[in-house]
């Protein structure tokens, strides 16, 4: 029986406000066979491939983390200012309005290190834009990305440049 990630995802109209169609993952997450299918096909092909996978602040966390289990690699955060207890690299970047700020530890990553990122939407792709130039600040290779959801309008690959970019369910 195939799977139909879409319906593991809920619209939220108007949130978090006037305009936004915010895209939620929960009831996905609370479904084992989906949540599974999510993982079995973020790491299809990449086994050997990657020595570290970095998953954003928050809901990229709980994606990344089982991604590299599966890989049987580390896991690294990439945190929202402030949040990170040790020394940090930091990349600043725009949003629709204002700047948000995102923070790896400094030693997190090592020279020449293949890195998997992973986040729950590409939407403008500015938040993974930073990442990937977090680590790759620290010498890491940042070899693709995987996302849950791809708001394709938005044209968040280009922010990626050639970056092998995945997608599972696009809006
Ligand atoms: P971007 O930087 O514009 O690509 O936005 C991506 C970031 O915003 C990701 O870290 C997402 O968690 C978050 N995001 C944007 N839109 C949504 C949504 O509809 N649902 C959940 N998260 C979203």
């Amino acid at each position: 029986m195939s799977i139909s990630l879409a319906e593991g995802i809920r619209d939220i109209p108007d949130h978090p406000s006037a305009g936004i169609m915010f895209r939620d993952i929960t009831p996905l997450l609370a479904d084992p066979e989906m949540f599974e299918e999510v993982i079995t096909q973020f790491v299809a092909g990449l086994e050997g491939e990657v020595d570290l996978v970095t998953g954003i602040e928050a809901r990229g966390f709980i994606l990344a983390a089982p991604v590299a289990l599966a890989l049987g690699v580390g896991f690294v955060p990439i945190r929202k200012a402030g949040k990170l207890p040790y020394e940090t690299e930091s990349k600043s970047y725009q949003l629709e309005y204002g700047e948000a700020t995102i923070e790896v530890h400094k030693d997190a990553v090592k020279a020449g290190q293949r890195v998997l990122l992973v986040d729950d939407v590409l939407a403008t792709g500015g938040t993974a834009r930073a990442g990937r130039e977090l680590v790759e600040g620290l010498g890491g290779k940042v070899i693709g990305a995987r996302f849950l959801i791809e708001l394709e309008a938005l044209e968040g690959r280009k922010a990626l440049g050639d970056l092998p970019v995945t997608s599972l369910v696009t809006y």
